[in-house]
């Protein structure tokens, strides 16, 4: 196959199986793949959330088969009688994980348990996975055997086989793709966007503890980096730490909402921070949202931790994501059902006003949620 583009004005041609640039030395090809001069946007200007929008528009569906594309925590492809979910995740060292305190065997289970978390948020149950993994020389066999043994107390946690995967050399750490598949009834599905006018939101577990034992582990580096003859002290951190490295999906919720016959209206899971997943929920809705502070749920050893660090917890809670926890709107007449439940929270509700995505604090201020998120192109700046 050929393509012809015309640059400068001047006729060239681009093999994809030899790029032939007869006239040109080689880097100018380098040159407009990094370099273009002209209209140059940078990623962080545009963001993570711009960057999958503007993927999505250039995109239409073809087959039938193809219900929902981009957009939503896994696409929806109809399987017959059932709908057919499939999600993938990516971790790569430096970014998502930094190996001096990340046990490769909570690697394996981590990567796993994020993806599996996402067939949750679509109100399905996963089946199987394929792992895409990059690798070094840096690593021993033993070392990898280490990871898969993360990745199967995951698989057989989660009820999930593992069928396929494609493994690869990497110049620059270590990468683990994974893709889970998984399946719901086709009138059980949940997306983004469908939540209603007053549906109440609810949210289960506690928030930004996994963020918290970010913060406690990357301390402990610090000061074992200093003094190697440090012995990192934990212990007392030891929920916020096991958050943080090995996250659980909330399959179980899933059970007990199917047990109680309830269908959430919407749902997404919390990976970058509950006010980023309410932003969506109620841009996805066209609804907007309204929480109370009073009732987020925040752990107590997330809130010392976060003022020992002289940070505000409902900061942590709102923003600092990796919580893997359900966020979920249900109908008000299904309240009744759940209102004892331990682990679920109603925090607020869905209002017709778009504009208005807010939290009342304790104080009773009303004050804009803002969505932060994670933007991961920083990191290259
Ligand atoms: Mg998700």
């Amino acid at each position: 196959m050929i393509l012809y583009t015309k640059p400068l004005g001047k006729w060239r041609y681009y093999s994809l199986q030899v790029v032939l640039l007869p006239d040109e030395p080689t880097y100018r090809a380098t040159k407009q793949n990094y370099r273009m001069a002209e209209n140059r946007t940078e990623l962080n200007q545009i963001g993570e959330f711009g960057l999958i929008d503007r993927i999505q528009k250039q995109f239409s569906m073809q087959n039938p088969t193809s219900v929902l594309g981009i957009g939503d925590d896994a696409a929806i492809m109809d399987a017959g009688n059932d709908y057919l979910l499939v999600t993938t995740d990516m971790l790569l060292e430096g970014i998502h994980f930094d190996l001096s305190y990340m046990p490769l065997q909570h690697l394996g289970y981590k990567a796993v348990a994020v993806n599996v978390s996402d067939i949750a948020a679509m109100n399905g149950k996963p089946e199987q996975i394929t792992i895409g993994l990059a690798l070094s020389n840096r690593f021993s066999v033993e070392a990898i055997d280490a990871l898969y043994s993360g990745i199967h107390a995951a698989c057989e946690n989660y009820k999930v086989d593992l069928v396929g995967g494609d493994t690869t050399a990497s110049a620059s750490g270590l990468v683990i793709s994974i893709t889970a598949m998984g399946r719901v009834a086709k009138d059980k599905v949940v997306k983004r966007s469908t939540a209603k006018n007053n549906d109440i939101i609810c949210v289960t577990g506690d928030l930004g503890a996994s963020y918290m034992g970010l913060q406690v582990l990357e301390r402990e580096k610090q000061v074992f980096l200093t003094n190697p003859e440090m012995q990192p002290d934990l212990e007392k951190y030891e929920y916020l730490v096991g958050r943080q490295l090995k996250p659980e999906a909330r399959m179980d919720i899933v059970h007990e909402l199917a047990d109680k016959n309830i269908v959430p209206t919407s749902m997404i899971d919390i990976s970058d921070g509950l006010a980023s997943e309410l932003m969506h929920l109620g841009k996805n809705s066209n609804l907007g949202v309204k929480i109370f502070e009073e009732n987020v749920p925040i752990d107590s050893m997330t809130y010392e931790t976060a003022i020992e660090f002289k940070l505000d917890p409902i900061t942590c809670a709102l923003n600092g994501g990796e919580d893997y926890e359900l966020l979920f709107t249900i109908s008000p007449a299904d309240h009744e059902k759940l209102k004892n439940h331990p682990d679920i929270h109603f925090i607020g509700h869905m209002h017709s006003n778009t504009q208005q995505n807010v939290m009342v604090t304790k104080q009773q201020t009303v004050v804009p949620l803002k969505a932060q998120g994670w933007n991961h192109f920083k990191s290259f700046e």
